[in-house]
């Protein structure tokens, strides 16, 4: 039997799993949300394979964030992504909801191989330049592939200096993440609306271009060290 503070986690990992899938960012069984507790030792996360509208709190299977290991007994096997979640609670230590999904304009841009440059200000609002993409897999480790996944994700992120709120994964979709499970959300709401706004001003002008003073400064209003947009 879980305690009561794991199985309000566990409920709130169905609700957030639920909710990418009826708003829209995830089809069939793609994508899996997972929420880490405070104490940063457990995390819950969509069962290998489930079909999300069937889901039931039962599939929303526990992982220990020290002593994981793909435990063969376990009744329900965790998501073939968990080790991706784990990697990054390990290394964004502010973060305690992690979502992936195949959402339709982030998984464009990423199969791609694009990074998307800032050409608005709702794109500034969110990043400090370019949209990072996750560094490219030539050779797949048969053995160790979602390990080599989630390197090829925090590699990229060590080489970026800034706040950042998601990343497209190169060839495959987008992970976002957040302090709770309504910023993840945000965040993937707003990464998909900025890659929807890249792909279609494309369509109507070759180079856009917003200057540096303008992006920096929306980056930097919401994100930098005097930071001043929203409440305190
Ligand atoms: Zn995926």
């Amino acid at each position: 039997m879980l305690g009561m503070r794991k199985k309000d986690l566990q409920i709130r990992t169905l609700k957030i799993n639920k909710k990418i899938y009826s708003e829209g960012y995830s089809i069939l069984n793609f994508g899996n949300a997972s929420i880490l507790d405070q104490k940063r030792e457990t995390f819950f996360i969509k069962a290998s394979g489930s079909d999300i509208e069937t889901c039931v709190l039962k599939n929303m299977v526990e992982v220990n964030l020290k002593k994981f290991s793909s435990d063969k007994k376990k009744q329900i096997k965790p998501s073939v992504d968990t080790i991706i979640h784990l990697e990054l609670y390990k290394y964004l230590k502010n973060v305690n909801c992690i979502i992936h999904t195949h959402s339709e304009y982030s998984t464009i841009i990423s199969q791609s191989n694009i990074e998307p440059e800032c050409f608005g200000t709702t794109h500034a609002d969110y990043f400090y330049g370019k949209i990072p993409i996750s560094d490219k897999i030539r050779i797949v480790d048969k053995k160790n592939y979602e390990f080599q996944v989630a390197q090829s994700i925090t590699k990229k992120l060590k080489r970026l200096n800034n706040y950042c709120p998601g990343i497209l994964l190169r060839d495959h979709g987008l992970f976002t993440w957040g302090k709770t499970e309504k910023d993840a959300f945000n965040n993937l709401v707003a990464i998909e609306y900025i890659c929807k706004l890249y792909f279609k001003t494309k369509y109507l002008i070759k180079k856009p271009k917003i200057s540096k003073s303008l992006s920096n400064f929306h980056f930097s209003r919401k994100h930098g060290k005097n930071k001043y947009y929203g409440q305190t």
